[in-house]
């Protein structure tokens, strides 16, 4: 048995682990074999480049080889594919090589795609990528008082960040003794102040007791760089000083262009986790177009399903589990405080006051992260 998982993030990650321990017999026997492609060497944690923005860790500490947390049965290459033969039942990638398969787990994330709304890129600070992080905290510091603007692009990952940097710039412009020189309005495209509703509930009162305006039904349209302002489809305006984004995003480019999925979000069944039309076929993480929040921990919970369940079918040929759409999110709520959101397809999540402890704890995950990823926690 061949399987090829496509991308080495978080999902295709935790997968490959998973899967390579539970096929270890299989593995040695010459019965199963695990090939990973991916586009890099390094694996990124994420969710720290909102703490870079803030010069609360540094880039490198971001980052692991690739190959380091994989099991050493996985035939780890980079080798981006550039071609999905589906009906072949094989990938063509960057370098020219053919792999063929008999179970293939896309798991290739999400970009961001800035350009899609004039004058975002170069009017707006995002952190978002590294390079955006470590040029929003230059910008931060340089910062002495004025209009700070959020905005918030459509789809983008993790839903939590656009109220967690809002805490986080209220934390750090107290920090510096200029948060009474600061004006902050904090802007979100739908008719609450956050996708999940009891996130938006428990976070208005918040907003409020930060002195945070806000401004609902706000979808970027362009920035005009020159005049600092930014206005929405809506046709409302703001001025600001600095504006902040969460970018919006698509798919990887390869994902689209071979017609997988409109936007690069793979039609994906919501309990099996697999291709619409593929009976061989797995989608993982970002990629997926579940309608579930685009997230690391989504792709772990998928990716252990999906583990249980190829093994299951190579080891008694029927799978044994089904995704129930499971998202665990920290929300870090500024004063070393956070709390969580936990929920799936049918229950909303119930969110509890923000205590030092879990903020400890999500600093604990930060560096735990590496252990998650190899399948072990
Ligand atoms: C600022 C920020 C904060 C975040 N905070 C959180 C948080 O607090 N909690 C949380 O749960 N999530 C958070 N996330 C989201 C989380 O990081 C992603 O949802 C998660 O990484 C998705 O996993 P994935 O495996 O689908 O994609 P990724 O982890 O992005 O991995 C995609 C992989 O595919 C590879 N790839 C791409 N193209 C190809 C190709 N053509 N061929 C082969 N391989 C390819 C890439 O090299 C990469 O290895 C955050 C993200 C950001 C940016």
């Amino acid at each position: 048995m061949r399987i090829l998982i496509v991308g080495g993030g978080t999902a295709g990650t935790i997968l490959g682990n998973n899967l390579a321990r539970r096929l270890s017999g299989e593995i040695r026997s010459g019965k199963a074999r695990i090939t990973m492609l991916s586009a890099s060497d390094k694996h990124m944690y994420q969710p720290g480049l909102l703490y870079v923005a803030f010069g609360q860790m540094m880039p490198d500490e971001l980052y692991r080889d690739q190959a380091s947390l994989l099991e050493s049965s996985i035939d780890f290459h980079v080798d981006p594919v550039e071609k999905f033969m589906l009906d072949k039942n094989r990938v063509k990638t960057r370098s020219g090589k053919t792999h063929e398969y008999d179970i293939l787990v896309i798991a290739t994330g999400s970009r961001i795609v800035p350009q899609e709304i004039p004058g975002l890129n170069e009017g707006s600070e995002t952190f978002y990528s590294e390079a955006g992080a470590v040029k929003m905290f230059k910008r931060l510091r340089e910062f002495q008082g004025g209009r700070v603007a959020i905005v918030v692009g459509v789809p983008h990952k993790c839903p939590i960040a656009p109220v967690e940097v809002t805490f986080a710039l209220h934390d750090y412009f107290k920090a510096r003794g200029i948060r009474d020189k600061v004006h902050m309005k904090y802007h979100y495209p739908i008719g609450r102040i956050h996708t999940i509703e009891n996130v938006a509930i428990w976070a208005k009162p918040e907003f409020d007791r930060m002195g945070v305006e806000y401004e609902t039904l706000f979808n970027v349209k362009e920035v005009d760089v020159e005049n600092k302002v930014v206005r929405s489809e809506e046709g409302t305006e703001t001025e600001y000083d600095l504006l902040i984004s969460i970018p919006p995003h698509r798919g990887m480019e390869v994902v689209e262009e071979e017609g997988l999925g409109q936007g690069g979000w793979i039609p994906t069944d919501r309990h099996q986790l697999k291709m619409a039309g593929h009976d061989n076929v797995y989608v993982l993480g970002d990629t997926t177009n579940l309608p579930v929040s685009k997230t690391g921990s989504a792709a772990h919970f998928e990716a252990e399903v999906v583990a249980d369940n190829i093994a299951s079918m190579i080891k008694i040929g029927t799978p044994v589990r089904e995704y129930d759409g499971k998202v665990y999110c920290f929300i870090e709520t500024g004063h070393d405080s956070a709390t969580y959101a936990m929920f799936n397809y049918a229950n909303p999540p119930d969110l509890k006051s923000p205590n030092k402890s879990m903020h400890w704890f999500k600093m604990a995950y930060n560096k735990m992260y590496w252990t998650s990823v190899r399948g072990l926690l």
